[in-house]
């Protein structure tokens, strides 16, 4: 027997639990679909994500979630200076977060089914109609007109549905991340930069409590790099900071830092989050463009469910609104990023040296113009690698 519903999630990441959140809320049958018998777990990621515009999402970022409020990201370069970037953010306990967007998904009436490996689609006179899974062992079938991917990198079912997302190791970070005890932190979003940190990519430490982070590494997928012992390098060569430290959770994972996925919807079919790329390419992050997504996607899905027309052209307004928003700004961020992997660490110290919070906010915005023509009239020869975002 197969069980229907108006619309199937696959994935019940922030993405996918969002999603259903939203479209449940408008009154469709949705069922979020996943793998994991324990959502949120194991955990791939840094936990940081910025909370200032969280107020219009209502999402659960409360005490039991939050292992600690952010206020500022301190950029640091090879030599040592740093600038800080103030913004409200937090570190999450990924295991919490996740559970609790689901537990708001299934209030608002969405199904969760933990434990459910989707294996593949169910086509009906050539057309999408839903997925074929196996649930505690056995081959299961769920019907509905709509197929939401929230697959996350793993994006093998958006693949089987035609969508073009497949990530190239160009445009792939390879991460190896500990969660440690014993070090000493401030509210603050570390990043380390340098050729010799990281090729591409940087180091990362993301206070989760006065003297709890993660302590992270990301290198470019092409170079070949391996990450774990840049990670141990890393570690090893500040031993003030972690004299005392303790490894109590081994993380880690790819994730695209690339631009996202151009068609986003096919007929019976939608991708949302990290399955399509939707991963900021300067900084790795995408819980919050995954959030972003799902609710455009379900604001257009509810639409079309009125009218019971699940067709590429009654879902593509979402498509359209993710490239003229959010999709166009990670464009002008993955120029920022190819232009900053032609800088030597000699370069990198000098722009930092040359450069504040306020710099950086207008260069993350897209507004590049301004800051290096600045840092031109220091050094003009800069001009080679930066040329790109003139
Ligand atoms: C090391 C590392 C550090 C990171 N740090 C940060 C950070 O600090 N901040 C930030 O915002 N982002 C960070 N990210 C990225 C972030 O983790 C993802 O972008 C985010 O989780 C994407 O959300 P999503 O809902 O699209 O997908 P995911 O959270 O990946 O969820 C996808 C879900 O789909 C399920 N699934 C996949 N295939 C199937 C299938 N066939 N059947 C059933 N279920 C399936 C998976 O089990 C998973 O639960 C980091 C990533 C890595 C690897």
């Amino acid at each position: 027997m197969a069980e229907h519903y108006d619309a199937i999630v696959i994935g019940c990441g922030p993405g996918g639990s969002f999603f259903a959140k939203t479209a449940a809320k408008k009154g469709m049958n949705v069922a979020v679909l996943d793998k994991k018998k324990d959502l949120g777990s194991p955990v791939r990621c840094g936990e940081g994500i910025a909370t200032q515009w969280d107020a219009s999402y209502g999402l659960p970022l409360n005490a039991k979630s939050i292992a600690m409020r952010i206020d500022a990201a301190l950029a640091i370069a090879p030599n040592g200076k740093s600038f800080r970037m103030a913004g409200a953010g937090a570190v999450v306990e990924r295991k919490i977060f996740d559970k609790f967007l689901a537990i708001d998904a299934a209030r608002a009436g969405a199904h969760i089914l933990p434990k459910t490996l989707v294996t593949d689609l169910v086509r009906e006179n050539g057309k999408i109609a839903g997925v074929k899974a196996k649930r505690f062992g056995e081959e299961v079938e769920f019907r509905a007109p709509l197929v939401v991917s929230a697959e996350g990198m793993e994006n093998t079912i958006a693949r089987k549905a035609g969508m073009k997302v497949q990530h190239t190791l160009y445009d792939t970070d390879v991460c190896y991340e500990y969660e440690m005890a014993n070090v000493p932190c401030e509210p603050v979003i570390e990043l380390y930069f340098g050729n010799r940190i990281s090729s591409r990519g940087y180091a990362w430490i993301f206070p989760k409590a006065k003297d709890v982070a993660n302590v992270g590494i990301g290198v470019g997928g092409e170079t070949g790099a391996d990450p774990k012992a840049l990670l141990d390098a890393f570690i090893r060569e500040r031993p003030e900071r972690f004299k005392k430290a303790e490894v109590i959770e081994v993380k880690g994972g790819d994730i695209s830092v690339g631009a996202s996925s151009e068609r986003l919807v096919g007929d019976n079919f939608m991708v949302i989050g990290t399955a399509a790329h939707m991963v900021d390419p300067i900084h790795g992050g995408g819980m919050g463009l995954a959030i972003i997504a799902g609710k455009i996607a379900a604001e257009v899905v509810a639409e079309a469910h009125e009218r019971k027309d699940y067709s590429r052209d009654a879902l593509v307004r979402y498509e359209k609104e993710w490239h003229a928003g959010e999709g166009a700004a990670m464009l002008k961020r993955l120029k920022l990023r190819k232009a900053m992997e032609g800088l030597s660490d000699d370069d990198l110290n000098f722009i930092f040296e040359n450069m504040d919070g306020n710099d950086a906010a207008k260069l993350m915005d897209g507004d590049f113009k301004s800051v290096v023509a600045k840092l031109l009239l220091k050094r003009p020869s800069l001009l080679k690698v930066v040329k790109s975002l003139m």
